[in-house]
């Protein structure tokens, strides 16, 4: 996916196309025999991988303004995947959902899989937090899927009234591409590995936006169960929460969640996913024939 420079020494990150894994790996163990942005290749994998069917899926119309992405799985899934999103914030992380996860799920679920988005301005500002977090994954209590969230996460529009159409990355004078790759480059030098996933900030983005994360091969992920609006997770959803501590009422609302399905989640009948595995095993289903993981109704 990248080439760049690590401590003076050449390196990669790289994908595995089968199971959407990221690695960093160091120019010496790797042999180049062709590039994801050949488009002949991209085009003949399209059908056979889950990772460029996705992106393919993904880079189609309809552009929508809020929401554009992957939003959920398939429904027969038992249970869903958490994401929760670290947006630019002066406070330190909120450990609550994790902690709350860990205590409620057995010991037996370890490392429990959540993908976190985060953005290059919250990273920096938070070593602490992203040591913690990094000690989790290493420790195996959490599988940590890393969601680039942008670096800057402009703010939603306000001036007047708030605007969809001009706020977050559709703000004036945006550079999406330094806004990608700055945040993979804060994320690479945090000691952590940037997942093939992006998330745009409000969830909001357009044409424009949605090709050029494609592009650099990512995948818009965005949510059906944000549960600070009080939308309800189904099989398969992708949750939503912040855990900046910029929205409690989403917290409360995974607490709540979590005390629901407590005797499901004593049966091992609802767990959290892992948002790679979920999007591989809905490639398989549909056969890789047309890549359709959008929900039938529309959400927002
Ligand atoms: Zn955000």
């Amino acid at each position: 996916m990248r080439k760049f420079l690590l401590d003076g020494a050449e390196h990669y990150l790289v994908v595995d196309i089968d199971t959407l894994r990221t690695e960093i790996l160091s120019a010496d163990h790797i042999i180049l025999t062709s590039s994801i942005h050949d488009s002949k290749l991209g085009a003949s994998m399209k059908n056979i991988s889950p990772y460029f069917g996705a992106i393919a899926f993904c880079a189609l119309p309809p552009y929508r303004l809020h929401n554009h992405g992957i939003r959920g799985f398939s429904q027969k899934l038992k249970g869903a995947v958490l994401s929760a999103d670290l947006c630019p914030s002066k406070y330190p992380l909120d450990r609550t959902p994790f902690q709350l996860a860990l205590a409620t799920f057995s010991e037996k679920t370890r490392p429990l899989p959540v993908a976190i988005a985060v953005s290059g301005k919250w990273l920096e500002s938070h070593i602490r937090d992203i040591n913690w977090l990094k000690s989790m994954h290493e420790k195996k209590m959490l599988d940590i899927t890393w969601i680039n969230h942008s670096y800057s996460h402009p703010r939603e529009y306000r001036r007047n009234k708030r605007l969809l159409s001009k706020g977050f990355l559709l703000a004036e004078g945006t550079d999406i591409n330094a806004e990608i790759i700055k945040a993979e480059i804060s994320m690479i030098e945090a000691g952590i590995t940037p997942s093939v996933f992006f998330r745009f900030p409000g969830l909001v983005s357009d044409e424009k936006l949605v090709k050029k994360v494609c592009e650099l091969g990512l995948i818009p992920v965005g949510s059906n169960a944000w549960l600070a609006k009080r939308e309800r997770p189904r099989g398969g959803s992708i949750i939503l929460i912040h855990a900046n501590r910029h929205e409690p009422k989403g917290i409360a609302g995974f607490r709540k969640l979590l005390y629901e399905k407590k005797n499901a989640i004593r049966q091992g009948t609802w767990r959290l996913l892992d948002i790679r595995d979920c999007l591989v095993s809905d490639f398989t289903l549909n056969a890789g024939r047309e890549y359709r993981v959008r929900p039938k109704t529309a959400i927002n």
